[in-house]
């Protein structure tokens, strides 16, 4: 981080503004919202800036004159919007080894500070900064958000403000207090207060939204989808961020797991075939006993929870305990790797079914009809296929699959390290060998695989990680 963002208080502070443009006029609107009091000093000054003359100083100077004569020291802050590089230079060097905030706009070097993108929903301020490298995107990020937050925000913010002291007193700890403003942010209420400016009861709304939090916490079960980000749901993300327990496997990526809210508790139950860091069993019971404690439980899986995820093991568990649970799906890794390869899993000349498998089961009893399952016109998508492909491939051509059919691996598909590779069946153990390819890994059977060869879009060094911290924003 090169800037450590900071909001000041400018109310009644001395603030110089150099030059008397369109651009010093924006500027000029932000000090005075923020209660400064403003200096502008410049030559030619702007109409719009002359028609501010009753809220703020114009003095029709040059600036060099004004800045020898009166000097900088009584201002806290600055700003150069003159388009005079020699000037500005000149001014920054004045104040270097003085306390003043100086912006030179448009010059990132002539700066001590920088000033964001602002959401402006007063008391809630929301800056967005690209650190001065790309303020057009910063811009862009500020739209987006300008679309998503009720205009009416502050107003919410301002009554959450005057019954703030009266909560504290009625509701004694602090985790009961973040439900509270939780499910009083989240309701219907919320939007009243915002639209109307209705002013509810205290007491009313402490009886309302504390009722039954206090005893029973719930499991949230969230498909986070197969590694890329941004392909988590709204509502998986929304569930990350008000999560107070976070218990997450092997295939969630870093970047998924800088998603969740900051001061939630990060418990890994990874397991990687054969290395079962935490049992099955012993996981259910975590996420009981974190519900039982009134905990807010973010049970986070990789793709689809029940698609070869235990899920519905995990529900059935809470379900005994009496504990209540939500399930929000995820993108499964057949429908995520075989986009993110370019290989439709259905096509009209190639497949008109897909079928899912996985190649691991309970206790390694292997119960696949082969012979239903080796048939042409159809997608094959093998979960967990590596170790056993020799096993799979043999079985397949045993019961009339054409040896030749095409196949693709997708080897941690959709994220920044996606490989792909293509080959025939026969050759598929080799294929994996040769490539050491390792899991996660998905296996594409069918006539569609080779269609990656010519649909293919994905190039995976080339992704930003820039659009995954998009998403931290919400
Ligand atoms: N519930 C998960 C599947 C869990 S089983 C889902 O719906 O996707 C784990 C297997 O899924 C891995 O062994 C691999 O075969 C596949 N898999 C998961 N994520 C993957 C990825 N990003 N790329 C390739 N295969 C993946």
């Amino acid at each position: 981080m090169d800037y450590l963002p900071i909001n000041i208080k400018i109310k009644n502070k001395k603030c110089l503004v150099l030059g008397a443009g369109a651009v010093a006029f924006r500027k000029i609107q932000m000090l005075k919202k923020a209660g400064a009091t403003i200096v502008c000093v410049a030559l030619n000054i702007d109409k719009n800036i002359q028609l501010m003359e009753k809220s703020i100083v114009i003095i029709k100077q040059d600036i060099y004159q004004y800045v020898d004569d009166i000097g900088l020291d009584k201002y806290s802050l600055i700003i150069s919007a003159t388009n005079d590089d020699k000037l500005a230079q000149y001014i920054f060097n004045l104040t270097k080894l003085k306390n003043i905030l100086v912006n030179t706009v448009d010059n990132k070097q002539l700066c001590n500070y920088i000033s964001p993108a602002i959401v402006d929903r007063n008391p809630i301020i929301i800056s967005i900064s690209s650190s001065g490298v790309a303020p057009v995107l910063a811009r862009k990020i500020r739209e987006s958000i300008e679309k998503i937050i009720p205009s009416k925000l502050g107003r919410l913010a301002q009554y959450a403000e005057t019954i703030r002291e009266q909560v504290k007193q009625s509701i004694s700890t602090m985790l009961l207090r973040r439900k509270f403003w939780e499910s009083f942010f989240d309701s219907t209420i919320g939007s009243k207060i915002m639209n109307t400016g209705y002013k509810p009861n205290v007491n009313k709304l402490v009886n309302e939204f504390s009722e039954g939090s206090q005893n029973k916490g719930e499991v949230f079960l969230v498909g986070a989808g197969p590694g890329d980000p941004e392909l988590l749901t709204i509502k998986a993300l929304r569930v990350m961020q008000q999560a107070d327990v976070v218990f997450y496997d092997r295939l969630i990526s870093q970047e998924i797991i800088d998603l969740v809210r900051r001061d939630a508790e990060l418990i890994n139950v990874g397991k990687s075939m054969g290395n079962h860091m935490v049992k099955q069993e012993d996981t259910n019971q975590l996420l009981i006993e974190q519900a039982l404690k009134g905990k807010r439980v973010c049970r986070l899986k990789g793709g689809d929870p029940f698609v070869f995820g235990r899920g519905g093991e995990e529900i059935q568990a809470l379900r005994k305990a009496g504990i209540s649970y939500q399930i929000v799906p995820g993108i499964t890794a057949a429908i995520g790797c075989a986009s993110y390869a370019g290989i439709p899993l259905t096509h009209r000349d190639y497949a008109q079914k897909v079928v899912f498998v996985t190649a691991h089961c309970k206790n390694s009893i292997d119960t696949l009809d082969w012979s239903s399952i080796a048939q042409k016109k159809q997608t094959l998508v093998v979960y967990m296929g590596l170790m056993k492909s020799q096993y799979l491939v043999d079985n397949l051509i045993a019961n009339g699959q054409n040896r030749l059919t095409d196949v693709a691996v997708v080897e941690n598909g959709t994220c920044h390290n996606q490989r792909v590779f293509n080959g025939r069946l026969y050759d598929l153990p080799g294929l994996i060998k040769r490539n050491s390819i390792e899991s996660p890994a998905l296996l594409i059977i069918g006539e569609v695989a080779k269609l990656g060869n010519e649909l293919a879009w994905f190039q995976p060094q080339n992704q930003l990680k820039s659009s995954v911290n998009m998403l931290k924003i919400a």
